[in-house]
């Protein structure tokens, strides 16, 4: 057997995330500039290179698969991946195939998800006000995505939502978004905006509302225990006693959840990144195209990376900066 893939903090990585397009069909404040200048095409990595990619991973240990991107579900032909991919459920070699998505091509796609063995997704979605949702995705259509939501849940699969807190903007929203996610049998998980990516006007700081002030306003209104739960990821969780829902808090800026990290990112063009803030990365398309008929090379590549893993980001607003800004935006790196 292949021995698994640990990094020099002893942090096994067994999770990987995967950009499959850098592209979007919305075009949300935090994320996107409105003119977004996109990878040409043949920059892509092709889903049968993908697939070897993932594979590969699988067999150096990788159990969780999360599709995502850009939006991974506007990639043509993508669910011929999810079906290539759900060979690994079936072996057993993978314990979760899963995707983030903005929703919006949920209703077309649920029914292949849930054939390929999709058991849950995260939906991103910041507001239930349709005007506002106009207005944070630019792009983007509510009712569309609300559709899409509830065609996963018709085929069974479970829905975690994942709102981005944005201050002067999410305050409003809080209420609503727990009462619906509550009655609709969805987690949630709260996030606070990073510094990835340059996104034109739009003002950081502006945007930054720390979760600190999100659980304030639960204690506020709820009876609020703390869970010691950790899925090996960077969500901490609450439990309000009145819904008995579960409430996440994903807080790379105000607790610093670097030392359970167990995952790492590949983008669309094959550039494997250890950490989410930090800029080192490894060219893994490079092994992958020269030696087609080996994945030694790569394989080798893959863990000359992990050995770099390093500590944690270096992200900081503390000081009224953008400290420890990435040039990359989320959607190149896959969120
Ligand atoms: N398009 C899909 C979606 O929106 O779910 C998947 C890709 S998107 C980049 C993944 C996640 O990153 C989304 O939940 C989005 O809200 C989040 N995101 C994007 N830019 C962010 C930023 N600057 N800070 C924090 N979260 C961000
Ligand atoms: Fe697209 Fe997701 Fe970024 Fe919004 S957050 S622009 S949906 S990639």
């Amino acid at each position: 057997m292949t021995a698994s893939l640990v990094d020099p903090f002893a942090r096994a990585i067994s999770y990987l995330r995967v950009s499959v397009t850098d592209r979007c069909d919305f075009r949300c404040m935090y994320c996107m500039s409105e003119n977004m200048t996109f990878l040409p095409k043949k920059e892509l990595l092709t889903l049968e290179e993908l697939d070897r990619l993932c594979s590969t991973f699988i067999r150096l240990g990788v159990q969780k698969l999360r599709i995502t991107g850009g939006e991974p579900l506007v990639r043509r032909n993508i669910m011929s991946f999810f079906q290539a991919m759900s060979r690994h459920l079936e072996s057993e070699a993978l314990n979760e195939l899963t995707l983030t998505t903005n929703g919006s091509q949920l209703n077309r796609f649920a029914n292949d998800l849930a054939c390929a063995g999709v058991k849950r997704i995260n939906v991103s979605l910041d507001t239930l006000d349709e005007e506002k949702f106009a207005d944070i995705t630019r792009w983007g259509r509510l009712p569309q995505v609300l559709k899409g939501i509830e065609a996963a849940q018709r085929h069974g699969i479970h829905i975690k939502i994942n709102a981005v807190a944005l201050k002067n903007f999410s305050e409003e929203e809080l209420p609503r978004i727990t009462q619906w996610c509550a009655q609709s049998g969805m987690d949630l998980t709260w996030i606070e905006v990073m510094p990835m990516g340059d996104i034109g006007n739009e003002q950081r700081l502006e945007q930054y509302w720390s979760l600190n002030d999100v659980r304030t306003i639960y204690e506020q209104n709820y009876t609020v225990t703390d869970l010691i739960e950790r899925t090996g990821g960077p969500a901490r969780y609450i439990r309000l006693e009145e819904t008995g829902q579960k409430i996440g808090f994903i807080t790379p800026l105000s607790h610093n959840f670097c030392e359970s990290c167990n995952r790492v990112r590949l983008t669309c063009t094959g550039e494997l990144y250890m950490c989410l803030g930090q800029e080192d990365m490894a060219d893994l398309r490079a092994p992958l195209r020269r030696f087609t008929d080996t994945d030694i090379p790569l394989e080798t590549t893959i863990r000359e990376a992990i050995a770099r893993k390093p500590k944690g980001h270096d992200f900081d607003y503390s000081r009224q900066r953008l400290d420890g800004q990435v040039s990359r935006h989320m959607s190149h790196t896959g969120g």
